[in-house]
């Protein structure tokens, strides 16, 4: 599963869990906003009980002011001839009912007549109603029928609003009675509502009356809850509903409705509902732990089985490395392993160490100190190694090693070079071959040597004769050969038969051998009983010198001839000596002393003649 999806995958949880809290705070904010809007109705409905009782309250109580003033005018015939009882009982009612502002008889011309209590309402006193009047309607209205009937709002003639309520009065209890003009009760509008509001005693509600938008009186014992919707009914006094009631609830009524039951349910709500999450959260979170464990324990369990395998194997391929370290202990070859830049021996074999007669820990030590003590010319060997040319591939080299007693051996090592991990080793076997190049040498000898007399052959002679060639004339010396040939040779052999002939032969070849005088001189089997003898840097003189100590070392010799003149062995010598030049070959040498030779021999033998005079 890709990366990317597997964090979505793994997200899932945790979204749900979101979405879930949301669903709860959600709820628990619903159960407090219903609980709230149920408290708010609860409190509005409330507010329209009691404003609607209130309403009948007041309007009871206006009744029974009205009702009051209707049984006073009941007594009218009574007060009409005695007008002080009138007065007195007019004073009375206004004193019960301290929102009256008059108590006035109006006579049937409708002319106000009477006036209790006279102080602040003299400029009524007198006062007749015009057709114009607002009370005027309902003076005719009331008349006509007999029935009371309260006036709408007008301007009193004292100064301010006011309303009166008017009580039709007879004259006499006669039948039928006589019209005897109105009973009027005086009210101003404030004083009349404030004493109505008052005497209900209302703490909870704002009330507020008005009349064609115009306020007449607003009672406020409380601050307004201003949240909360307003109840309006009219007010009904008498026969008119012409005043408005406006009823708002105060913020002790709310207080008082109110509960903290939304917000105990909002906040246990919420803190449910964060338990419950936290606690769903945890438990995921343990559940992805336990399952992050379990995962991490069979990581842990392959991991250490994958570990068990490797030991198992390391320890097989430690003892493979052991077995090939115990054979090539065993090998007579020494190997060893070596590492350049920087250059240390990484392993050495048991016979590196036993052969060379040091320890293990002391040969490693030398190398490392002074490898030159055990390796002749180590330095240039490894420099050799170091730089890129060597690089290709293997080479075998015949290097020499010192015993730690301090006898050499010659060992010839086979090395590779090999790149493993950015670095280059040298593996190298080396092996003790000086029986190899002792057998080589003696090849080597044999090839060069005469069978018979154990000088040097003749093609031995060829190759050293071109050789001093070359040399001598690098070096502008002369060259020299004595050519000899033994004299009456073949009657040795057949007057003392072939085999004494061999003896002498090799008897000629020591004395000759050991008459050699300068280094460099060699003397060669040139062919039967011819022999040559080389003189590098030998003139003339030092020819005569040579030849004549050759003839004194064979005539010392006293090898007895019966043929030969002198009874005894001899030889002829042809001496030749030449400066090499780029027109002159060795050949020409070899041809001058060969003529010298043929001089000497025919000029009796047993001497010598020269050639380098006639050359010259
Ligand atoms: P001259 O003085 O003229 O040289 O006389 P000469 O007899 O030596 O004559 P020549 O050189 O012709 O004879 C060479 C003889 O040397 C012939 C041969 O029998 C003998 N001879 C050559 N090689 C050997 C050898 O290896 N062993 C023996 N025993 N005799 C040899
Ligand atoms: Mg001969
Ligand atoms: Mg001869």
């Amino acid at each position: 599963m890709p990366a990317a999806r597997q964090t979505a995958h793994s997200l899932i949880p945790e979204c749900l869990l979101g979405v879930l809290l949301a669903i709860l705070i959600g709820s628990s904010l619903w159960s407090w906003h219903a609980l709230q809007t149920a408290e708010q109705q609860q409190t509005l409905a409330r507010l329209k009980l009691e404003t609607s009782a209130l309403a009948e309250r007041i309007e009871s109580r206006f009744d029974q002011q009205i009702t009051a003033l209707e049984r006073l005018a009941e007594r009218w015939p009574v007060h009409r001839d005695t007008p002080d009882l009138w007065r007195h009982d007019a004073l009375m009612l206004t004193r019960d009912y301290s929102s009256f502002q008059a108590i006035q008889w109006l006579d049937p011309d409708l002319r106000i007549r009477w006036t209790e209590p006279l102080i602040g309402n003299e400029a009524a006193l007198g006062f007749q109603y015009s057709p114009e009047h607002p009370g005027y309607p309902v003076l005719m209205q009331i008349r006509d029928t007999l029935q009371p009937a309260l006036s709408p709002l007008f301007e009193l003639r004292q100064g301010g609003p006011g309303l009166t309520y008017y009580v039709p009065v007879v004259a006499q209890r006669s039948q039928p009675p006589v019209f005897d003009g109105f009973l009027i009760g005086v009210f101003r509008p404030q004083k009349l509502l404030a004493e109505l509001t008052g005497s209900i005693g209302n703490r909870h509600l704002i009330l507020d009356f008005s009349t064609a938008g115009e306020r007449l009186f607003i009672h406020q014992p409380d601050t307004l809850a201003d949240h909360l919707p307003a109840i309006q009914m009219p007010l009904r006094l008498a026969n008119r509903s012409d005043i408005l009631l406006t009823a708002r609830p105060s913020q002790s009524l709310v207080r008082q409705s109110q509960t903290h039951l939304p917000e105990m349910v909002l906040f246990s709500g919420v803190l449910t509902s964060l338990l419950l999450v936290s606690s769903l959260w945890l438990l995921l979170g343990s559940r992805r732990k336990a399952k992050a464990l379990r995962i991490s324990n069979r990581r842990l369990q392959s991991e250490i089985a994958h570990r068990l395998d490797i030991e198992q194997s390391l320890q097989a391929s430690q003892s493979k490395l052991q077995l090939i370290l115990d054979m090539t202990d065993h090998s007579k070859d020494a190997l060893f392993l070596i590492g350049l830049q920087p250059t240390e021996v990484i392993y050495m074999n048991r016979t590196c160490w036993v052969a060379l007669g040091y320890s293990e820990h002391e040969l490693r030590d030398l190398l490392r100190i002074a490898p030159q003590d055990v390796m002749c010319g180590y330095g240039k060997w490894i420099d050799s190694w170091q730089t890129s040319a060597a690089h290709a591939g293997a080479s075998v080299s015949q290097q020499t090693l010192r015993h730690r007693n301090g006898h050499t051996i010659p060992v010839e090592i086979s090395t590779r070079v090999l790149s493993r991990h950015c670095r280059d080793y040298l593996i190298c076997i080396g092996r003790n071959n000086a029986a190899q190049l002792e057998a080589a040498e003696q090849l080597r000898r044999q090839s060069q040597q005469d069978g018979l007399t154990g000088l040097f052959n003749r093609r031995y002679f060829d190759q050293a004769l071109a050789s001093e060639w070359r040399r001598q004339r690098r070096q502008q010396q002369p060259l020299a050969l004595l050519m000899l040939d033994v004299d009456h040779f073949k009657s040795f052999n057949d007057l003392l038969g072939h085999q004494a002939g061999d003896d002498a032969l090799r008897k000629l070849a020591s004395a000759l051998g050991q008459g050699l005088m300068r280094e460099g001189e060699c003397a060669c089997r040139y062919g039967g009983e011819e022999f040559a003898v080389i003189l590098p840097g030998a003139d003339a003189a030092e020819c005569e010198r040579a030849a004549k100590h050759l003839h004194r070392a064979i005539e010392r010799l006293q090898i007895a001839h019966p043929g030969s003149p002198l009874q005894r062995l001899t030889v002829s010598i042809g001496a030749a000596s030449l400066m090499p030049m780029a027109e002159l070959s060795p050949s020409d040498l070899i041809r001058l002393a060969d003529q010298a030779l043929y001089q000497a021999k025919s000029q009796g033998r047993n001497r010598t003649c020269h050639a380098e005079q006639e050359q010259h």
